[in-house]
């Protein structure tokens, strides 16, 4: 874009360009330029895509952006106007160091100015965050702390889990409420941490334990909610690997113990969104195979999971397992072949599967306000119950 070299001042923004997307195999895309800069090859702008997850937002040679025609102009012009959902803001930190690790950032942090470097390192163990690689280094020769600090709550052959109160560790809660804001981009910053509790996750990897995620919750004293977790992350360098799966079954067994049918607070990133839909798909399947039986109701399904009837009824119709009838109920039909497919990928998975133990569980609900489901769709009761402990 020769003609178009021109810098940008703070808040100035270009919205009529396209780029070739390195995410999108070089495929030019609908763009706004939002900063510039001055680099060893020339010009670049910060670029962010219209209909692109802003985690592939990045920087690129002026060269590589060109104007809209007039016609592509035209044709969009009032969605590149609004770019409707996406926050004005430009990645300053790109690679998070943890734990031997060094991880793309995929948003804006809003950490403090001496801290947005292209490179931050964060101490695995009390999560302080540095700024260079010296000084972390310095400071993992110095750091005594092994351990969160919370309580712990569950610990088994391979998972550890600790609860850490937001109000009285104020520091160490935001410092990976800040972690998570780097791979999650919908959440508003848990700054104000203190209605919190964050439920942070130790995996054994080889010979130790290691920090692969965390969900945060509610205090229900608080405020009672029927969210189960408010932000959850499984830090990139474990995804894959059945973590995410561990963390919502922890979240769903919290919620069994405190006696509350319960979702996730909405909305969920696109991840969050996919390993909520496997796991509450992969519950549902489970119990459908250990009761077989034809007079199966979306209430028994709730008893049995915790799980809200409206996630169960949506999880069935993506699977094609849920009719609406004339009297305004539904009902399920799950073909054989469904069932057979659910047995083989469940047996594929049983390895990598790894559940929560309601016997290792350490926990007591500090509420009593319970939720229980009774009856069919139309009667969902909620009342304040007394618990038995
Ligand atoms: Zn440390």
């Amino acid at each position: 874009m020769s003609e178009q070299q021109l810098k940008l001042k703070d808040g100035q923004q270009y919205i009529y360009y396209k780029c070739a997307c390195r995410a999108s195999d070089n495929e030019e895309l609908v763009c706004r330029l939002l900063k510039s800069r001055d680099s060893e090859n020339g010009l670049e702008y910060y670029v962010q895509f219209m209909d692109c997850n802003s985690r592939v937002d990045d920087w690129y040679l002026a060269s590589s952006i060109k104007p809209l025609s007039d016609e592509e102009r035209i044709s969009r012009d009032e969605q590149i106007r609004t770019f409707v959902d996406k926050p004005v803001e430009v990645r300053s930190i790109n690679r998070l160091h943890f734990g031997g690790f060094v991880m793309d950032v995929w948003y804006y942090v809003p950490l403090t100015e001496e801290l947005q470097h292209d490179d931050v390192y964060c101490c695995e163990f009390c999560l302080n965050f540095i700024n260079n690689k010296r000084g972390y280094e310095r400071h993992l020769q110095k750091c005594t702390v092994r351990e969160p600090p919370g309580t712990e709550i569950y610990r088994d052959d391979k998972i550890i889990f600790y609860e850490i109160d937001g109000q009285t560790q104020k520091r160490y809660c935001r410092n990976i409420s800040y972690v998570a804001r780097m791979f999650l981009q919908h959440k508003t910053l848990e700054i104000d941490v203190d209605i919190f509790n964050f439920y942070v996750m130790y995996a054994k990897l080889g010979d130790s334990y290691r920090l692969v995620g965390y969900f945060s919750k509610e205090k229900p004293l608080m405020m009672p909610s029927a969210n189960i977790l408010s932000c959850i992350l499984t830090l990139p360098c474990y995804q894959s690997q059945g973590f995410g799966s561990i963390l919502i079954d922890m979240s769903y067994m919290l919620a069994s113990r405190d006696n509350l049918i319960g979702s996730p607070e909405k909305p969920l990133s696109d991840l969050g969104y996919m390993a909520f839909s496997r796991y509450w798909k992969h519950r549902i399947f489970e119990y459908l195979t250990e009761h077989d039986t034809n007079s199966i109701s979306i209430a028994d399904i709730v008893k049995y999971t915790n799980f809200t009837a409206l996630d169960i009824q949506q999880t069935m119709r993506q699977e094609n397992c849920l009719f609406p009838r004339k009297s305004g109920d539904f009902v399920f039909y799950v073909k054989d072949e469904q069932m057979s497919k659910f047995i083989e990928s469940a047996e594929r998975q049983e390895k990598k599967a790894w559940r929560i133990q309601d016997k290792y569980l350490h926990y007591f609900p500090c509420s009593l306000l319970g939720r229980e489901y009774k009856g069919d769709l139309d009667r969902l009761v909620v009342w304040v119950k007394q618990l038995g402990y």
